[in-house]
């Protein structure tokens, strides 16, 4: 029965049982070892990281070569690919949870998304950016009636985007908030 030797030993200095005696460590017990051995191992992993990048730089030309050829290569390809994908995975989960419930984002989401939808269309003006803030507004307005009444609200476009003989803007102009109902009773009037 001996007492623990360690600095980072908490508490009382316990009596133990248990002995880590090696030519470094002498009675020290085994809570007391893994904190040692951790700090150690960060130590070493930080000199590692500081020497490696101070060969690199002075092998600058070397690297370059050898990162090109591992780009290139298939499990450098498939690494990249792997990493696209997770990224990409996580950015829309954060995006997703962002919309969800952080205030005033998903109106501005909604509003960027009609933008997108109208600059493939060719439907865009180029007015649009003056008239931007007034636009996410409007998807504010829709969001807060929803919210509000409980019942759904829509930003129309008056003159519908892919009407059959006009294509209607997407401006300022011709767009109102209009119940979801409503929107969907236009919609089939149109097609009829
Ligand atoms: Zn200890």
């Amino acid at each position: 029965m001996r007492r623990c030797n360690s600095q980072y030993h908490i508490g009382k200095r316990a009596i133990i049982e248990t002995l880590f005696i090696s030519k470094y460590h002498k009675n020290i017990c085994k809570d007391c070892m893994s904190v040692i051995r951790k700090k150690e191992r960060t130590k070493n992993k930080e000199r590692c990281r500081r020497e490696q990048k101070e060969w690199r730089k002075h092998n600058a030309e070397h690297v370059k070569k050898k990162s090109k050829v591992y780009r290139n290569s298939e499990h450098g390809k498939k690494v990249r690919q792997m990493s696209y994908e997770r990224n990409r995975k996580q950015k829309r989960a954060y995006d997703k949870n962002r919309r969800q419930n952080e205030p005033g984002v998903r109106e501005k989401y909604n509003a960027a998304n009609a933008k997108y939808r109208a600059a493939k269309l060719q439907a865009t003006t180029s007015w649009f950016e003056i008239q931007k803030e007034q636009i996410e507004l409007l998807y504010k307005e829709a969001s807060r009636l929803t919210k509000e009444t409980g019942n759904l609200y829509h930003v129309d476009h008056k003159d519908p985007l892919q009407g059959k003989t006009i294509c209607g803007l997407h401006c300022l102009e011709n767009l109102q908030v209009i119940t979801a109902l409503e929107n969907w009773k236009k919609k089939n009037k149109q097609v009829n």
